[in-house]
């Protein structure tokens, strides 16, 4: 019944595997979802063997008329549910999808305004080692250190001293609410372009819970497979036909080849999905766990940084409980609960280790959990990072919650 495991039993071992891990673990890793089995048999089906060099009604190739229809209705639904008059489904990724933003509006040595990543930005937002870091002049924003929220008048400050071409709006480890239209006005005063990745917090403005980036941004990147619950892969977003068609052209034949029609599937079911009511109710669940688990942290004598949160995460500095983001992430994978580790505001660790973890619940929600199974988690946590053995524990609480 299943003849390519058969075939391959090392890899569908393996699968197997992770399967179980995912079961029987408890998944906090604030960028992981679990996908509905139909985004998986999309993004398993047959269209994986098509070539579509191009746009829909513009291809390379010949036989593209159901991918034509399947690229389109991606399109289609991911544009209702943002709010945009164009929209680009290709980007293999969120950092291919970084990529071409930056390729498509702004030159090499431009300077660009982003969050700073010890803060919460992202590695495409300016890190020394990525391509975003090498080849333009960065210059980071922070947060307050007393507020540990982004300070939109050092914002201000910062774009009026150094006239970037660009500004970037989202993090990857920020738990407040962004406000986009403060970064707009900010990004007028100097002409500047603003560009809001929403990469984590996508689901949760699809769903209406965190404000939309789209009426204030020139231009919106995002991943699909964080809050969105989608395939993993990238979307570009704009209301300007102009913009839209200088990223088309970055992102083919920029500096793609043909498009993963496949995932291109998944991710249209994942919009659809996304479009249902039911989605709502999930995302405004997500806020409300990890409210629910970070007060039952600060309850157990945890520091949460920035002291809560607005959205799917949360930091926790750990450094009080005299460990650090490496030290936490071991003791808690050696009971099955995964996290991220992460650094600090002016964190005092080294970069490498981070003096905190960040937790999300994007995962636990999808597989049903509410408000009053938080406590639970963040006495396993509490007890795991105290070189507790709670594995057993684990595995039973967590296999009272199905996987989609
Ligand atoms: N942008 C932000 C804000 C992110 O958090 C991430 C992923 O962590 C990305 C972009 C990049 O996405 P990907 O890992 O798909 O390249």
């Amino acid at each position: 019944e299943k003849p390519a495991a058969v075939r391959d039993t090392a890899i569908f071992d393996l699968i197997d595997r992770e399967r179980e891990r995912q079961l029987h673990g408890l998944e906090l890793i604030a960028s992981e979802n679990f996908t509905s089995a139909a985004v998986r048999e999309a993004q398993g089906s047959v269209l994986t063997n098509k070539y579509a060099e191009g746009y829909p009604g513009k291809r390379w190739y010949g036989g593209c008329e159901v991918v034509d229809l399947v690229e389109q209705l991606a399109i289609d639904r991911v544009k209702e549910l943002f709010g945009a008059t164009w929209a680009n489904v290709q980007p293999h990724s969120g950092s291919s999808a970084n990529l071409a933003v930056y390729n498509a509006l702004i030159e090499p040595g431009d300077t660009v305004l982003g969050m700073d990543l010890s803060h919460g930005g992202h590695l495409t937002h300016g890190n020394p080692v990525n391509f975003s870091g090498l080849r333009y002049h960065i210059v980071g924003y922070k947060v307050n250190p007393e507020t540990e929220l982004i300070d939109m008048d050092e914002v201000r400050r910062l774009a009026h001293e150094h006239r970037p071409k660009m500004i970037i709006a989202g993090a990857s480890a920020y738990s407040r609410t962004i406000d986009f239209a403060a970064f707009r006005a900010i990004a007028d005063e100097v002409g500047a372009i603003l560009f809001a990745d929403i990469a984590h917090i996508a689901g949760l403005i699809a769903a209406g819970v965190h404000p939309n980036a789209l009426p204030h941004a020139h231009v919106v990147a995002s991943t699909t497979h964080k809050t969105l619950r989608g395939p993993r892969g990238g979307i570009i977003l704009s209301n300007d036909p102009e913009i839209g068609a200088k990223l088309d052209r970055a992102v083919f034949p920029g500096y793609q080849g043909g498009p993963l029609e496949h995932v291109i599937a998944a991710k249209a079911v994942a919009f659809g999905e996304a479009l249902r009511p039911e989605f709502r109710t999930y995302a405004a669940q997500i806020i409300a766990n990890a409210q629910a688990l970070a007060a039952a942290f600060q309850e157990r004598g945890y520091r949460v940084v920035s002291g809560g949160t607005d959205n799917h995460l949360f930091v926790l500095d750990l450094r009080p409980q005299g460990l650090n983001g490496t030290k936490a992430t071991k003791r808690l994978d050696a009971n099955h609960i995964t996290i991220s580790k992460s650094t600090l505001p002016y964190d005092t660790e080294k970069i490498l280790h981070g003096g905190g973890i960040r937790i999300g619940t994007p995962a636990v929600t999808t597989r049903g959990m509410k408000e009053a199974d938080m406590p639970m988690i963040a006495d396993l946590i509490d007890r795991a990072l105290k070189e507790e053995n709670v594995q057993d524990k684990v595995h039973a609480f967590a296999s009272r919650f199905p996987l989609p």
